[in-house]
């Protein structure tokens, strides 16, 4: 069930350049910037960013076009937020600057969402022994029901941990300790979603416990245990970053079933179903996508640093969507140089799926 991530617009992020930027406004020559900023040294990561940037810009279009149809209001807004998220960054001292929309549905600000739980939790689970790797499912729903079971799946985790946080006080069994995060795919052949927890424990017994209690709240009738998954982590860091998805992948191979019987050096079909990714954010509105349980963080690692800083020696770079980069305002230079693959601009052209389900 569980397929590896494509190299797609959420590769090469790094983490160091990830650090959350504000934005920034000019008052003469000077201006005041928010945030620490990104490291304009560090290419990969510059050009990671103008490919998400890409990927945000094309396929919000198509998602603004269905939100319109649908006449919801908020994520028509909420989309033309993220179609600016970005758009104007400033430079100075080696570090860029830019206002972020913060929107889930942006690659750019999932990227960095995703970059900060990763500084934040890996720390902390690097001090477990032998952590585990849990995906708890249940059976694919339609668009209609995707809220109510997205809603259920979180509370049924809640009723768990909460369970054995109670016997862990009356000392009849172990804690569960863990994080989780909501991840949803789309299974365009049967227009189905399938919502499911990807869960890192402590321990194997927390797995053991975790798989064996879902089974139990869902019965047979939503949940078999095929749809659940078990697995030893060896590269911790490898598994969180695949862990937290962070909401939804956006492409999608048109048929789930064929995936890994594709001849070697045949075209990587891909599709961004805009239709199916504007049903997942809408049931993702308003519930917790990441989230911890049984333990906490040092409280030096909860706060949120903000600070401002002036600056006067400043470049201004504005995105073009032509040449895929942002433009110095002045000189017209390019900010990261970025190269879209052939295969990634047939994909933004020919790949995105507007049908109606
Ligand atoms: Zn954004």
């Amino acid at each position: 069930m569980k397929r590896k991530p494509h190299s797609n617009a959420f590769s090469g992020s790094s983490l160091d350049t990830l650090a959350q930027t504000e934005t920034s406004f000019a008052s003469g020559d000077a201006i005041i910037v928010n945030g620490k900023g990104s490291d304009v040294s560090n290419i990969k990561s510059l050009k990671g960013k103008a490919k998400r940037k890409l990927v945000t810009q094309k396929m919000i279009f198509s998602l603004l076009d269905v939100a319109k149809k649908n006449g919801s209001k908020d994520r028509v807004k909420g989309y033309y937020n993220t179609f600016h998220c970005q758009n104007k960054i400033d430079t100075a001292n080696g570090r860029s600057y830019g206002k972020y929309c913060k929107n889930r549905f942006c690659t750019l600000c999932a990227a960095i969402r995703k970059a900060q739980i990763i500084n934040k939790y890996l720390p902390e689970l690097q001090k477990w022994k032998a952590p585990y790797f849990v995906t708890i499912t249940a059976k694919s729903v339609h668009a209609k029901s995707l809220k109510k079971r997205m809603q259920d799946m979180n509370r049924g985790l809640r009723i768990l941990t909460s369970k054995y946080r109670k016997r862990a006080i009356r000392g009849t069994n172990i804690k569960l300790i863990g994080i989780k995060s909501l991840e949803c795919n789309f299974n365009p052949r049967d227009k189905t979603y399938n919502p499911h927890l990807h869960i890192i424990v402590k321990t194997k017994d927390m797995a053991d416990i975790l798989v064996k209690e879902w089974l139990q709240l869902c019965t047979p009738k939503f949940a078999r245990s095929f749809g659940q998954k078990i697995i030893k982590i060896k590269d911790l860091e490898k598994q969180l970053i695949e862990t937290i998805k962070y909401g939804s992948k956006v492409f999608t191979e048109p048929d789930v079933r064929k995936k890994g019987k594709k001849k070697e050096g045949s075209a990587d079909i891909r599709n961004i179903y805009v239709v199916a990714l504007d049903n997942i954010f809408e049931a993702m509105k308003g519930l917790r996508i990441f989230d911890r349980f049984g333990f906490n963080l040092p409280p030096n690692l909860l706060k949120n640093e903000a600070h401002s800083t002036l600056v006067t020696d400043f470049k201004e770079w504005v995105y073009d969507i032509k040449t895929f980069d942002w433009r110095n305002t002045k000189t017209g230079e390019f900010l990261t140089k970025f190269h879209p693959m052939f295969n990634l601009l047939v994909l933004l052209e020919l790949g995105i799926d507007v049908e109606k389900e």
